[in-house]
């Protein structure tokens, strides 16, 4: 029986989600900062400046954007923080912040079992932080609000806390309220403890509590009766007996506020300022008190891919070993790490794991955690826990690692499709080798990240969710990987598709002396329906994202090992797309029929047998150009309201509703990605620099028979 090295029910494995700017990169700074001053308690020096420790913090090399970090907490009201049986192990895994990297929020929202999200008090909810929230209830996620930047000029807690309310969910509650606002706010008040916290020290360590001010005392109680309704809501005794007026003890409203968090009915929401050192200390208590152990989580599920069933597995060691690879880093001291998240199960370093979505097994050497100051090497990690493998070659990114006894593929994370390309060329040859080494190794990283090469112009093509991801690329390019390249102007990544059936029979023959060419296919191609992942198809069938190849050939008219040549030529016919040279996605083809002959067929005849099939199939069926449109969110100043409206609507824009934020309107649009190339300088002369816009993809469309002239012409 193995022994944990943790609890299980004291560990916590969470993210810090924010919109871009909100404060995620000092709130997590201090985190780590009170975890860490913690764990070696008097040794930070009087008069050492926030700035001294960040800097040490950076040459330490550890910086705050690895995928998961590991610290430890114990809580504010423990007196003995050396004691480890008091402390609470986090896990907590990074989510970007900015639009093109939403991907990325939502593959993390996979392995963390809850939230903190991190607001601006001044601007309250933001596009992005819709966007985080919905990902965050499509993966269940319990969350805590941060109200943060309470110091701000302009700063709200009651406008905020409302903009959640109207914007995201009608189950936020004030578990907090704050003492003061803007240069005077001074601390925070817990409406279920009753007790106001003012922050001392040099980074605010010193947490004292003291009694609620008088001119609070009616605030509190209106909002804590607020508070007390909405929990014992979760609970018809607890409801009744309240009713009848019996206040529930505060251990029980705690508990009962935690069963609210964990099923997603309640999200309570803290206040305070990160960069002022106010309030963060009291959101990692929420943390351990309101946000799931991984006890609390329902089991996974995932396939036998053996028998195509159902498995499902819960957080423990005696289960067998299943885990998901959720992020590939880079780290300059250890080499390639790949996080993982064990959901059951054991793994050991040294031992070997079998990789069910390759079918590949490959040892795990060394097991690391990373903490704010060092890399700790770990023997054992056990179910519910996170940890990076050093040195996995083969694996990437949504890769199931298991037991190969018994075998499951865990729901893989789904990715969008890129939607916008650059074209780079190396400078020298030198670069060229170089380039294509980096580019390999940066797209192992990152699934959002697609390279293709035109072997008609020798150009490469990088595509990705939008223009910062790229640049950023084409910048770690330079600096990790020393490459030098040209690189072109964006372009909107199109794709083609069919939206009609047709069915094609093509004879490809040669005989010119000697050993001829003989292929001879018949195929029907339909759009395709959207596909169940992972599930349990015939063995005729193979099905990849956007194609799916049906063999239907009966009594060996064409012989079982020409097969694959013929799928493989569809799928090389698609890739150059039939309208304007674009991928062609979301086809179902079906080998019908065709013929062989003893000794001219061969593998390359029905490769291009099938290929010209294809071609003149899909032009029948009625292709057709996709384009990305984008759900865009511009921010004005009122006065421009009618302008920027206007100027969407003339990008083919459809404008999906207006709202005002004080001075500010806020106009909501889905517009086509290649209209808003170079939107940024017109939105800033159509309102003198005063207005701002997000925005992200939402989905392909066909494009309107025009634009799609006009796309064929430019490619000729
Ligand atoms: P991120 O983009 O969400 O990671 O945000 P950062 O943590 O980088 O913060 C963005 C800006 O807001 C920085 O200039 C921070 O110094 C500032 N900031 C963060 N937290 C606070 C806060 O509590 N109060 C104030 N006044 N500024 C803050």
């Amino acid at each position: 029986m193995p022994t944990r090295d943790y609890p299980l029910e004291k560990v916590r494995n969470f993210g810090i989600i924010a919109h871009i700017d909100a404060g995620k990169t000092t709130t997590s700074e201090r985190v780590l900062y009170y975890t860490g001053s913690q764990h070696k308690i008097g040794e930070v020096h009087e008069g050492e400046t926030t700035t001294d420790w960040m800097e040490q913090e950076r040459e330490r090399g550890i910086t705050i954007t690895a995928a998961a970090i590991t610290c430890f907490w114990s809580k504010t009201q423990e007196t003995d923080k050396k004691d480890a049986s008091k402390k609470y192990r986090f896990n907590i895994i990074d989510t970007p912040g900015h639009i093109d990297f939403t991907v990325e929020v939502k593959r993390s929202m996979r392995v963390l079992d809850g939230a903190v999200v991190v607001f601006d008090g001044v601007a309250g909810v933001e596009p992005q932080s819709e966007t985080n929230w919905r990902y965050a209830d499509e993966a269940n996620v319990p969350r805590v609000c941060f109200i943060n930047k309470m110091d701000r000029m302009g700063a709200s807690f009651e406008k905020s806390y409302q903009s959640i309310l109207d914007r995201l969910t009608k189950k936020a509650i004030r578990l907090q309220l704050p003492i003061g606002a803007e240069e005077n706010f001074k601390g925070v008040i817990d409406l279920l403890d009753q007790k106001a916290y003012k922050f001392e020290g040099n980074m605010g360590d010193e947490v004292i509590p003291y009694d609620i001010p008088e001119d609070m005392k009616a605030e509190v109680a209106k909002y804590r009766a607020e508070l007390i309704e909405k929990i014992v809501e979760q609970d018809e005794v607890m409801m009744n007996e309240y009713l009848e007026g019996k206040e529930p003890s505060y251990e029980d409203l705690k508990k009962m506020l935690r069963k609210g968090v964990i099923a997603n009915e309640i999200f309570p929401v803290c206040v305070g300022s990160a960069l002022k050192n106010k309030g963060v200390q009291l959101v990692l208590d929420a943390v351990v008190d309101y946000l799931p152990s991984p006890l609390d989580m329902p089991p996974v599920k995932g396939i036998n891919p053996v028998t195509g069933e159902e498995v499902v597995r819960h957080a423990s060691d005696e289960e067998p070993f299943a885990a998901l690879a959720f992020k590939l880093q880079a780290d300059k001291f250890v080499g390639k790490l790949a996080f993982f998240r064990v959901y059951s199960g054991t793994v050991e370093a040294g031992s070997y794991i079998y990789n069910s979505t390759t079918g590949q097994k490959e040892r795990i050497g060394r097991i690391v955690r990373l903490q704010a100051d060092k890399r700790e090497e770990v023997k054992k990690v056990y179910a519910g826990e996170i940890a990076a493998a050093v040195g996995l070659k083969e694996v990437r990114t949504s890769h199931t690692l298991c037991d190969e006894a018994n075998p499951i593929i865990l729901e893989q994370i789904k990715f969008p499709e890129p939607v916008i390309s650059l074209r780079i060329e190396p400078k020298t040859k030198a670069d060229q080798e170089k380039m294509g080494i980096a580019l390999k190794e940066l797209s192992d990283e990152d699934p959002t990240l697609k390279i293709t090469s035109d072997n008609e112009t020798n150009e490469t093509l990088i595509s990705g969710m939008g223009e910062l991801h790229l640049e950023i690329i084409v910048d770690r390019m330079k600096r990790e990987f020393n490459v030098d390249a040209n690189v072109g102007a964006p372009q909107v990544a199109y794709r083609e598709t069919i939206m009609g059936e047709a069915e094609v029979e093509n004879k490809y023959i040669k005989q010119t002396g000697g050993k001829g060419q003989y292929g001879h296919v018949k195929i029907k191609i339909k759009p395709l329906e959207p596909i169940v992942e992972g599930a349990k198809v015939s063995k005729n069938v193979s099905r990849y994202d956007h194609f799916e190849f049906i063999n239907s050939i009966k009594g060996g008219v064409i012989p079982q090992e020409f097969i694959p040549a013929v799928e493989k030529g569809v799928k090389e016919a698609m890739e150059r797309g039939i309208v304007a040279g674009f991928k062609m996605v979301d086809v179902s083809c079906e080998l019908t029929y065709g013929s062989y002959h003893d000794v001219d067929s061969s593998e390359i005849a029905y490769k291009i047998a099938a290929s010209m099939a294809f071609q003149e199939a899909a032009r029948a069926a009625r292709p057709v150009i996709l384009e990305p449109i984008m759900k865009v969110e511009v921010v004005t100043p009122s006065e421009y309201l009618g302008d920027v409206t206007g100027s969407l609507s003339g990008k083919r824009g459809s404008i999906e509703g207006t709202e005002d934020r004080g001075m500010n309107s806020a106009i909501r649009a889905r517009v086509p990605l290649k209209e808003m190339f170079g939107y940024t300088t017109d939105l800033r002369s159509m309102t003198k620099g005063r207005a701002g816009f997000t925005m992200e993809f939402d989905h392909y469309e066909v494009v309107p028979k025009n634009v799609a002239d006009a796309i064929v012409a430019s490619r000729k």
